[in-house]
């Protein structure tokens, strides 16, 4: 029976790549978006040309009554999903004493308020479900070392870390099992104004790495194999910490 995985922010980056390797590997996935159309349209078509079914929900993860509506309807008409993906955020970097109500607020509702609007609606579904489930969030090397021009990433992040980790202490008993990736540098969107050659002096691989690189190990940590870890943040970064 197929198994439905929901990722949030697949229209691009890190997400896509995931939502692409999770079709190879035999899930069928709800793409969500927010805003590009077009982009989520490529991943989509690209999921059905790997003979895998596709559903697309877009909504603002930071709007808590449209995550609640769009994901209740789509639980109650297709049933509860497999996994989950807590994959959309944003970066608004600037230095702690020049940084804006707004860049504040935007990082810490997407990506901390984000986890509470995209799992809270659709959690009892799974547990009900009484079926093995999974979720991974997505947290960064920032959120665990804490990195200058990014204090409302950090805090974002280092919140989206302790959320999982109580979480899965929640749900351990019902054989879903809650972990975190933390990425270092990935080749995205987000880090295209990135001064590479800068950042590869100070990561030990000396390298940037590939959303494949990330998308890799949430595909394990979805499989029958990862049973048994829960509660973990798992870094990919290239040794940098
Ligand atoms: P990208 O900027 O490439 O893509 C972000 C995705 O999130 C897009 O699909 C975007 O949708 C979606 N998104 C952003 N804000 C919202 C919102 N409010 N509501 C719904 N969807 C939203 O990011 P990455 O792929 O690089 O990052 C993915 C995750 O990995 C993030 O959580 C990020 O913090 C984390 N990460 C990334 C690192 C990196 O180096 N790239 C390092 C460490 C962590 P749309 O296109 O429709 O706007």
């Amino acid at each position: 029976m197929a198994k439905w995985v929901l990722i949030t922010g697949s229209s691009r980056g890190i997400g896509r790549t995931t939502a692409i390797y999770l079709a190879k590997s035999g899930y069928d996935i709800v793409l969500h978006f927010r805003s590009n159309v077009e982009k989520a349209t490529d991943v989509k078509n690209e999921i059905i040309s790997l003979g895998r079914q596709v559903r697309m929900l877009q909504f603002d993860v930071n709007n808590r009554k449209a995550c609640e509506d769009f994901l209740k309807k789509d639980v109650e008409i297709n049933g509860a999903y497999y996994a989950v993906i807590c994959n959309a955020g944003i970066t608004a970097d600037a230095p702690f004493p020049v940084m804006s109500e707004e860049d504040w607020s935007s990082v810490i509702n997407t990506s901390l308020n984000g986890f509470y609007n995209i799992l809270q609606p659709i959690i009892m579904d799974m547990v009900s479900a009484r079926k093995p489930g999974r979720i991974v969030t997505l947290a960064s090397v920032s959120g665990i070392t804490g990195n200058r021009g990014q204090v409302n990433y950090s805090a974002a992040k280092a919140g989206v870390i302790g959320a999982t980790k109580a979480l899965a202490v929640e749900l351990a008993k019902h054989k879903i099992t809650v972990n975190c990736v933390a990425p270092g540098l990935i080749k995205t969107d987000m880090t295209e104004n990135i001064d590479i050659d800068a950042m590869n002096k100070i990561i030990p691989m000396k390298r940037i790495g590939k959303p494949e690189e990330v998308a890799s190990l949430i595909a394990y940590l979805l499989s029958d194999d990862a049973a048994y870890i829960t509660r973990q943040v798992i870094s990919v970064n290239g040794g940098l910490c």
